[in-house]
């Protein structure tokens, strides 16, 4: 069985996201996303936050068969654990692979034997990101077309919003 880790901050997880778990899906047997619990970035979500929305975006898109871990330490250990084949990672424009690229081989040399695999987004997704999804709602803008509706009731939660909807929660 080809089990794949697909690691993020997913803070917090986008449709870009979801794109690049779709297409993982369709190429391994298995697929295991992995929240990463101390991201460089100072996250908005904590990490249980954080994979709880994967797990409510899964089944708000009806995507089933995909587990749902938290992290921390090293990636490479994590994979190794999981005894995964491939590292899955997602491309968007050529910003990403500076550090994708250092990313991969620093994996590969802790552990030749787990492979990095990179996907292309879809086009319309080329230029979104977690952080833009954060800006936009923190100053009241619409993110329906970036995040399912659980995530954008979390982030209105956080930014003290009304939800989808109009209903603020009590
Ligand atoms: P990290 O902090 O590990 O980069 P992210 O949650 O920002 O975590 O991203 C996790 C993975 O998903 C990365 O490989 C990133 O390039 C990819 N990714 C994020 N947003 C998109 C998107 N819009 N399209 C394709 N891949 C994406």
């Amino acid at each position: 069985m080809r089990v794949a880790l697909y690691p993020g901050s997913f803070d917090p997880i986008t449709y870009g996201h979801l794109d690049i778990l779709k297409r993982a899906k369709r190429l391994f047997d298995k697929l295991i996303v992995a929240v990463v619990e101390n991201p460089r970035k100072a996250p908005l979500f904590t990490a249980t936050e954080r994979r709880w929305l994967v797990e409510q975006a899964l089944a708000e898109e009806g995507i089933t068969g995909v587990e749902v871990i938290t992290y921390s330490g090293l990636l490479i250990e994590c994979a190794k654990e999981l005894g995964v084949a491939a590292v899955v990672r997602g491309l968007r424009a050529t910003s990403d692979f500076d550090y994708e690229f250092q990313l991969a081989l620093t994996n590969r040399d802790l552990d030749s034997d787990i492979e990095s695999v990179f996907l292309m987004t879809a086009g319309q997704y080329s230029f979104l990101s977690s952080s833009i999804v954060k800006e936009v709602k923190q100053y009241g803008g619409d993110v329906s077309k970036f995040v399912p509706t659980c995530v954008e009731r979390a982030l209105a939660e956080k930014f003290g919003q009304p939800g989808p909807g109009g209903k603020t929660k009590k």
